[in-house]
């Protein structure tokens, strides 16, 4: 099984259930409770959720389909897949980002007018490494930022190993401009910089999923002025 690194997964599980919380339950919502920052990567965020839900609409039905969204935070993509039909299976290190994953689930059901699907989605409090299983279409946003470089190969390997048909992955790529940026972000002090964010070479990502039978099938980047994301299909060959 994959590992990150141990006491900096043990602070980023600490940070998602207390101030990381409250900060990401903020961007990951609706309400104006957020400076221009936070806005602005909400508007980001929003785009990469809208373009997984674009590719998965594309290629047909999900209804019926077993997905696993890993790091599932507050539901963003978890959601919206399960009220598609999707049966989801989503989890995250954090219990208050579950938990909150769960509630907003249950909200947005009652919103919809719809009866509770036959296939009800599950949110747990588990760490990616401890995932197990088999689905459909493995889905894992904005986690990698979490992952050290050394860790990485062993996380795509394990999602891999629990996607038999599709992986959809996202991370902060590493070029040399935003590798300068995050420098630049490093000089200011800020709630954000309670844990430490890895940007990931493509050609990396692309050379372990590779390595983990999947082929790269579609790429799209998503760029505000403070949210980067580049975001991968791959396919099992
Ligand atoms: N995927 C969600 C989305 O796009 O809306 C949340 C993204 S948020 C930036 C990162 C999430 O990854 C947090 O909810 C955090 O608790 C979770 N996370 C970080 N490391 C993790 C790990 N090793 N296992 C499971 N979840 C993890």
């Amino acid at each position: 099984m994959a590992q990150t690194g141990g006491d900096e997964k043990e602070a980023v599980k600490n940070y998602f259930d207390t101030a990381g919380f409250e900060r990401w339950r903020k961007i990951y919502g609706e309400t104006n409770e957020v400076n221009k920052v936070q806005l602005d990567i909400r508007t980001g965020h929003a785009q990469t959720v809208d373009k997984v839900l674009r590719w998965v609409d594309e290629e047909g039905s999900v209804a019926g389909l077993t997905v696993c969204d890993a790091g599932c935070g507050t539901g963003s993509l978890a959601i919206p897949l399960a009220l598609r039909g999707a049966a989801v299976s989503a989890s995250d290190i954090s219990a208050a980002m579950a938990g909150e994953a769960e509630r907003r689930y249950q909200t947005a059901l009652s919103a919809s007018g719809s009866k509770a699907p036959k296939l009800a989605p599950k949110f747990e409090a588990m760490d990616l490494e401890s995932i197990q299983g088999s689905y459909h279409t493995v889905t894992c946003l904005d986690v990698m930022i979490h992952y050290p470089q050394d860790k990485v190969d062993g996380m795509i390997t394990h999602l891999a190993s629990l996607a038999n048909t599709r992986l959809i992955i996202s991370f902060a790529p590493k070029t040399l401009s935003y590798s300068i940026l995050k420098r630049i972000g490093e000089l200011f002090p800020g709630p954000s910089k309670a844990t430490r964010a890895y940007l990931h070479r493509e050609e990396d990502v692309e050379a372990a999923l590779q390595r983990a039978g999947f082929k790269v099938t579609k790429r799209e980047m998503t760029a505000t002025s403070f949210y980067f994301s580049r975001l991968l299909e791959a396919v099992r060959v």
